[in-house]
């Protein structure tokens, strides 16, 4: 693989992958840095994750990026871990040193930076509604306490678990977990939908009165999704789809690599520009 000896290769593991921007958008990262990298999608079969991972750390990779579903499987064979990453219990960028796997989670930030960078939303004393309890919850939770919102509620399909995230994370914020039938009309400031449901071309079934003049942002993106759709027509404020955060949680697993900020507007940009291009 290794065409000179200072080219850094990266890459993506997921399972499905084909649909990735990463390459993509740590192209133009690249660039701006005039660094010469390599960054590729590759698709881990279900059961060989940690042998695809092998075999691109003997090859000299130098840092990869984990999407759906092995974000979990990354926290374990991550040898060393941040804070973020432990507390999330899921590990979406990993960075090779030698021998060690340093293991990062930079999806929250990537959210919080959209939200207050790009969207200029101040999140402080804000009532903050997660839908979802699965691993994107899970990397957005501390990000999200950490802007020192009044509370955060987190509601999910499975009550069960959503009550298990809000004790995990009860120690950095106020949070509440309960099952999506207990959502009653009071109005919140911000929902997020970090559930799946999208990808099946639905969305939690929820009291519709809740949106009424709150920021709406799905994390599912280049579609407009149903949830996207409902809060629309229940009056929110702002609606909006994920791309925001995947640029800004590439922009933070870049630094976490090459220790350089990348700029994300025009990137940003380019790629709606591309995607809506492409819709039509
Ligand atoms: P998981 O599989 O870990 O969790 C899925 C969650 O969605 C669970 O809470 C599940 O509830 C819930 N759910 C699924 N289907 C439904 C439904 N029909 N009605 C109600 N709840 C439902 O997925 P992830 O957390 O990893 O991903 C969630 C979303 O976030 C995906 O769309 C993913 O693409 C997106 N994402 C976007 C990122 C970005 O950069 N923009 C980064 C990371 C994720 P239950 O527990 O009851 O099964």
């Amino acid at each position: 693989m290794p065409s000179s000896p200072s080219k850094q290769h990266y890459c993506v593991f997921g399972n499905p992958i084909k649909h990735s921007l990463s390459p993509e958008i740590h192209a133009q990262f690249a660039k701006q840095f005039g660094l010469e990298i390599t960054y590729r999608k590759i698709l881990a079969p279900i059961e060989g994750f940690a042998d695809s991972v092998a075999g691109f750390v003997v090859d000299g990779g130098a840092g990869f990026n984990i999407t759906v579903p092995f974000k979990l499987e990354a926290r374990q064979i991550a040898t060393e871990l941040t804070e973020r990453a432990k507390i999330a219990g899921a590990v979406n960028t990993i960075k090779v040193a030698g021998e060690e796997l340093l293991g990062e989670n930079t999806d929250g930030l990537g959210l919080v930076n959209d939200l207050c960078n790009n969207l200029r939303l101040d999140l402080t004393d804000k009532t903050i509604l997660v839908l979802g309890a699965g691993g994107a919850a899970r990397g957005i939770l501390l990000p999200l306490l950490q802007q020192n919102p009044a509370r955060i509620l987190i509601s999910n399909r499975t009550a069960s678990k959503a009550i298990e995230l809000a004790k995990i994370f009860a120690p950095y914020g106020k949070t509440c977990g309960f099952g999506l039938e207990k959502i009653k009309g009071e109005p919140v400031n911000v929902i997020i939908n970090a559930t799946s449901a999208a990808l099946d071309n639905t969305m939690p079934v929820i009291n519709g009165a809740v949106a009424r003049d709150a920021v709406c942002y799905e994390l599912m993106y280049g579609i407009q999704t149903p949830f996207m759709s409902w809060a629309q027509k229940h009056n929110a404020t702002l609606v909006t789809d994920g791309l925001g955060m995947l640029v800004e949680q590439a922009a933070c697993s870049f630094e976490f690599w090459t220790g350089q900020k990348p700029e994300t507007r025009a990137v940003l940009a380019n790629l709606r520009t591309k995607l809506t291009q492409t819709a039509n």
